[in-house]
């Protein structure tokens, strides 16, 4: 137990668990679980980062850092064990440099915090994944996390201005966007857990909108829905939000939020445009106008601030309210372009039925990126297995459609094996190097991102 007393003798007490309840609480994340980690390390510093990085390097364990555990695909999950950091106290603000619109934030800080922070400031952190009540920003950058708004303001990497970072020796490096050279900020954004540990970051913050208008178009079809989303973007029209909802889905969130969404309709859009009042008000006239051309059989907007936020409320709680459908569900996540919307979403619904499995359809359709919920209840392997087909045919659906393997969610361990699906040997073995030039030993969380066995001696060709 050389690990445990160096850990407690370092960081204290406090600050390390390993008893089995313990254990067994972080071996799982949102998608699955697996692996049973060594110890738990809640460090308060970036201190002690580095101290854990370097007992565990000496003894020889892996390190996977964890915020919240939300993630979707198997990222924060000890799948061959080792130190698992949890970033739970490292949760503080703590610089607010209000002129300069931005804030330096510790990694446990949740997503919407810094937005209630800056409110005061009439400033805001821009992406907004649905889970952001209780995801860390660290979490976030760690998988360059989406959400509604960044269809307009762009994911989490447009929104990192610098970061601090533990690398795989101990060592703290910090970058910045300003630094000349390579944009090592942008490679370390979205690169799971495998390349460094942030234990801080500088974030851009925007300007609250001088008006925001929400509004909800219902259809009859879905594929009508589809087609006014693509019109739009054509149009050369960028809302903030593009977001759709089919039926399945409505009639959870509905039954759930009272929220007022047409419980009838086939499909709902909700539209947000944000920014100078007149800029707001000729966007939604000309939206309202291409979404009638494309047989919206309403178009209705929020009169008040409370409308328009249970509106949100029940788009962002789409995938709980599901839980009046069915025990468990599992989110896929794809890209395709968005003219193909249409092909992409039928084949969605085929492949479910194809596998007798329920699926509801939330998703960021101004970006092309597709969430399908597939219910199931995971005592049953029956169901188990039939959403595993499901969810496989989608992806294979969407790679044929020209799309990608994941729109916001990562790669993780879910989906390692299916990064051969839309990459060569030469470009998984150039993806190896620059891992293998920030963590030589593979010990940043293993088994992530690449497919099985896929160490770099493996992937890089002679
Ligand atoms: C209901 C629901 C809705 C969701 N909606 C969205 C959405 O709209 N958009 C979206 O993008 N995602 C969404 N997600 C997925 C998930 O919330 C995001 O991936 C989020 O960014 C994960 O944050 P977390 O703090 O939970 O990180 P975790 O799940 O704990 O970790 C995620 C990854 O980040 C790594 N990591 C964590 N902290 C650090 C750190 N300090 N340094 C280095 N690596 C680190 C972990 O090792 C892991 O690989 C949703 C999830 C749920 C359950």
């Amino acid at each position: 137990m050389i690990l445990l007393e160096r850990l407690i003798e370092a960081l204290g007490s406090d600050a390390v668990k390993a008893a089995p309840e313990d254990l067994a609480a972080y071996a799982f994340d949102a998608y699955t679980d697996g692996g049973t980690p060594s110890a738990i390390v809640l460090p308060g510093s970036t201190r002690d980062v580095s101290a854990t990085v370097k007992i565990a390097r000496d003894c020889g364990e892996p390190i996977v850092a964890r915020g919240a555990g939300t993630g979707l695909c198997g990222g924060a999950v000890p799948t061959v064990g080792g130190v698992v950091l949890s970033f739970a106290r490292m949760n503080r603000i703590l610089e607010f440099d209000e002129r300069n619109r931005r804030a330096r934030v510790q990694p446990g800080v949740i997503n919407l915090d810094l937005s209630r922070h800056a409110a005061a400031s009439g400033l805001f952190y821009a992406p907004d994944p649905s889970s952001q009540q209780v995801s860390t920003l660290g979490g976030n950058i760690a998988t360059n996390a989406g959400g509604p708004h960044c269809l307009s303001y762009g994911t989490t990497v447009n929104h990192v201005l610098g970061l601090e970072v533990v690398d795989a020796g101990g060592e703290v490096f910090s970058t910045s966007v300003e630094d000349a050279g390579y944009d090592l900020t942008a490679a370390l954004v979205g690169s799971e857990g495998t390349l460094g540990i942030v234990t801080s970051a500088w974030l851009r913050l925007s300007e609250l909108p001088e008006s925001v208008r929400v509004s909800l178009a219902a259809f009859d079809d879905i594929d009508s829905a589809s087609e006014a989303v693509s019109a739009v973007i054509a149009a050369g029209i960028l809302p903030t939000a593009l977001e759709m909802m089919d039926a399945v889905i409505v009639r959870a969130v509905e039954a759930a939020f009272h929220a007022g969404y047409p419980t009838e309709a086939a499909a709902v859009l909700l539209v947000e445009n944000a920014g100078l009042r007149e800029d707001v008000a000729a966007a939604q006239d000309a939206i309202e106008s291409i979404v009638l051309q494309h047989a919206a059989r309403s178009w209705r907007s929020a009169e008040s601030r409370t409308e328009r936020d249970a509106l949100w409320a029940g788009r962002k709680g789409a995938a709980g309210a599901t839980g009046r459908i069915a025990p468990n569900y599992y989110t896929q996540d794809v890209c395709v372009p968005r003219s193909k919307l249409p092909q992409a979403l039928r084949a969605v619904e085929a492949a479910a039925r194809a596998n007798g499995i329920t699926v509801g359809n939330v998703f960021h359709a101004g970006d092309g990126n597709l969430h399908p919920l597939l219910m199931y209840d995971r005592r049953d392997r029956r169901q188990v297995g039939a959403v595993v087909e499901t969810g496989n045919e989608i992806l294979q659906c969407a790679i044929e459609l020209g799309g990608t393997i994941s729109g916001e969610h990562g790669i993780g361990w879910e989906k390692r094996e299916a990064m051969t699906r839309v990459y060569s040997t030469a470009d998984l073995a150039a993806m190896a190097r620059v891992r293998d030039v920030f963590d030589p030993a593979g010990a940043l969380n293993p088994e992530k991102i690449f497919p099985r066995g896929a160490r770099c001696p493996e992937v890089v060709p002679p």
